[in-house]
Formats: C-alpha cells, sequence, structure tokens
C-alpha cells in the first residue's frame, strides 16, 4: 500500500493515536455542566483553544471549533453575507474547493450578486482582473491559501494590500497551508479563516473557523450558547483534545517536516518531469501536491491500474470524484478536454518514504 492522497486527507500522527483512549477514557463529562466534572472539562476545551490559537497565530477568543472546513466555510460565508444583506457582492476565486463555490451558487440562486476571479495557466489568481471586479458594492471577497489540486499558492497578501481600508469581509480557506507553511492572519488582513484537522495527521470531523469576534455573523443553528453563540451544540471534546495534539506537532515540527516532504517532491519531480508522456500543472506551488497528466491515459483507466498496484492517489479533489466531467480546476486553468481528463492529483505526506516514491517513479515510467 502506498498512500499518495495526503490532500485528500491523513493518517492520523502516533502522537495522536496514543492519547486516543486516555482522552475517550477520562474525559467525557459536557463541558457545559456546572459541577466540578464539567468544568475539568470545560477547562481542558479551553486550554487546548489557547494552544490551538497560539499555532495559528490567533486569539483564543476569536476561534469557533466545528466540524471541520465545510462547515467553517459555510458558517463564515454565509454568517457573513446574510448579516450584511444582498446590496452586497461577493467576489469568489474560479478554483475555490466545492464548499465554497458551491455554498456560492446556492446564493446566486437566492439572489446574490456573485463574481469569479480569472486564474491563470498555473492556477494562481489574476489580480488584475480581482481588481476590475471590486468596486463600492463589494462585501466579501473568499480566495483559498492553497488550491487542494493544484497546490498553487494564492497571492493572500496582495489581495489583503489592495482591499486595505475598504469595508470587505476577506475570507481565506487555508485548509492546505495550516501545518505546512506559516500563517499569520492578522498581519495579513484576514478577517475569518477554515482549517481542517484531518489534512493534518489530525482526526476527522473536527475543524475551526477563526473570525474576528466583533464581526457580526448570522447563525446557521439555533441551539444552545457554545462557541461564543455563534455555533450550538455540545463540543466535539474527545476530537478537538486530539486535533490540538496534532496541529501542536505539526506546527513544533513544520519546519523539519516541511523540509522532509519537499525532498520526497523533489526527488519524484526531477525522476518524471522529462519523460514524453507527462505534464506537470501549475507553479509556485505548496511541497506536497503534486497534479500530472500522462498523455493519452484516461484517468478512468488511470486510476484503477494505479489501485490495482497499490498506489492510492486521487483524480482531481477527492470532494469532486464522483465527477465524470473532470476537474474544474484544471479546465479554469485552461487546460485542453484531454489533459483534464488524464491527470492524477498525487499528494505526499510525512509518513511517505523514499522507497514509496522509487516504486511510484517505475509504474509510472511502466504506464
Ligand atoms: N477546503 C479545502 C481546500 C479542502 O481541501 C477541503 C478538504 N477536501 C475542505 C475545504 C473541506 O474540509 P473538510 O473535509 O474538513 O470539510
Amino acid at each position: 500500500q502506498v498512500y499518495l492522497d495526503n490532500a485528500a486527507t491523513t493518517n492520523l500522527r502516533k502522537e495522536v493515536l496514543e492519547k486516543i483512549t486516555e482522552i475517550y477514557e477520562k474525559t467525557y463529562a459536557n463541558p457545559s455542566s456546572v459541577h466540578s466534572f464539567g468544568r475539568e472539562s470545560r477547562a481542558l476545551l479551553e486550554n487546548a483553544r489557547n494552544r490551538v490559537a497560539k499555532n495559528l497565530n490567533i486569539l483564543a477568543k476569536d476561534i469557533i471549533f466545528t466540524s471541520g472546513a465545510t462547515e467553517s466555510n459555510n458558517l463564515a460565508i454565509r454568517g457573513i453575507v446574510n448579516a450584511k444583506g444582498k446590496d452586497k457582492e461577493i467576489i469568489c476565486s474560479s478554483i475555490e474547493h466545492s464548499s465554497i463555490l458551491n455554498l456560492v451558487k446556492q446564493l446566486e440562486l437566492e439572489g446574490y450578486i456573485v463574481k469569479y476571479i480569472r486564474v491563470n495557466e498555473n492556477g494562481i489568481i489574476d489580480l488584475e482582473h480581482l481588481k476590475s471586479l471590486i468596486n463600492e458594492n463589494t462585501g466579501l471577497i473568499t480566495v483559498m491559501a492553497v488550491n487542494n489540486e493544484i497546490g498553487s499558492i494564492q497571492p493572500i497578501e496582495k489581495i489583503s494590500d489592495m482591499i486595505k481600508g475598504k469595508n470587505i469581509h476577506f475570507h481565506v480557506d487555508a485548509v492546505q497551508m495550516i501545518g505546512k507553511k506559516e500563517l499569520k492572519p492578522y498581519e495579513l488582513g484576514i478577517d475569518s479563516m477554515s482549517i481542517s484537522f484531518h489534512k493534518l495527521y489530525g482526526p476527522k470531523g473536527v475543524g475551526v473557523l477563526y473570525i474576528k469576534d466583533n464581526i457580526e455573523i448570522k447563525k446557521a443553528f439555533y441551539g444552545g450558547e457554545q462557541e461564543r453563540n455563534k455555533r450550538p451544540g455540545t463540543e466535539n471534546l474527545h476530537s478537538i483534545l486530539l486535533a490540538d495534539i496534532a496541529l501542536d506537532y505539526a506546527i513544533n515540527n513544520m519546519e523539519k517536516e516541511s523540509k522532509y516532504v519537499k525532498e520526497l517532491m523533489d526527488y519524484l519531480v526531477d525522476n518524471i518531469k522529462d519523460l514524453e508522456n507527462i505534464k506537470i500543472h501549475g507553479e509556485n506551488r505548496i511541497d506536497n501536491i503534486l497534479n500530472i497528466s500522462i498523455k493519452g491515459k484516461n484517468i478512468q483507466m488511470l486510476l484503477p491500474i494505479l489501485d490495482m498496484r497499490g498506489i492510492y492517489v486521487s483524480g482531481g479533489s477527492a470532494c469532486m470524484s464522483g465527477s465524470v466531467s473532470g476537474s474544474y480546476v484544471l479546465k479554469n486553468m485552461g487546460l485542453s478536454e484531454d489533459e483534464v481528463m488524464s491527470s492524477i492529483r498525487i499528494s505526499l505526506g510525512i509518513h511517505n518514504t523514499k522507497e514509496e516514491i522509487d516504486y511510484l517513479i517505475s509504474v509510472i515510467k511502466g504506464i
């Protein structure tokens, strides 16, 4: 088994795995219960919140724990636009994750005006185009930090400079960047940001919405007053405690682990880039994501061949794997139909080895 789909999700880090039983056994009181056992849970939750905040370079009061980045994106964007009203326009990159693109499409149906930022052939948003879309009615801009299919790093700082002093909410889906590169939300003028822990060797079904506590958002659900009265429901305490451990290890070992993954990636790229039928997509990429097309090999046959050889990769993103029409990200980058339909995403992680990459290279050469 060679798991090369780390942008879809990762396996737990051993330090997280080791803590599961203890956390589930000992910590089960509801953090909202007023007895001392409940207060113990509350203290553990708030300790985790403080450390998560520190590791994300934000303040604990700006954190809302959610069920993952899909919820964080929905809560932030719907919450903001509902609070701002339909007079305010939404600007969104054309290569956002489906949890944003499908949401803004729904908002369009509900009467909101949505404008889409073009991307260039390398999967980077066109800043001049963005500039032309901004006007006095712009209420929200949403651009991801790193694209999940191509790995292209987006010019977050430049966007933030462009809108400085304007009353525009800036949302960033930072799922594919956190734990790989440092991000300073306050310095970058980011008003809200989504993260998901299962992409950084933590548990699935838990995420963070960072949103400055003075920003008004309309609630998506009604219930108790948990999470600043913005996200009701008993907190997912066990997963939050494990998520905190995962993030802490990721941040404290980021330099070392990123270097390790980069070396594996450079080795892979060096060995396949000159092959006749291979084309590598995107530029200015994060170290762990590589998107290539193999000329003449449709993913419908390519993926099963790789699977039979024990290699697990994706065609596009996992969230779009039900789609047979091919990746909208690659299409928006201007790739031909053939290239789109013959492209795979290989995403590496800290648990991969050079031997696995050698095996992948030999299988690709065989194909
Ligand atoms: N945004 C991006 C960029 C992603 O890669 C993902 C995961 N596929 C999500 C959002 C959704 O995250 P989650 O699985 O936690 O809902």
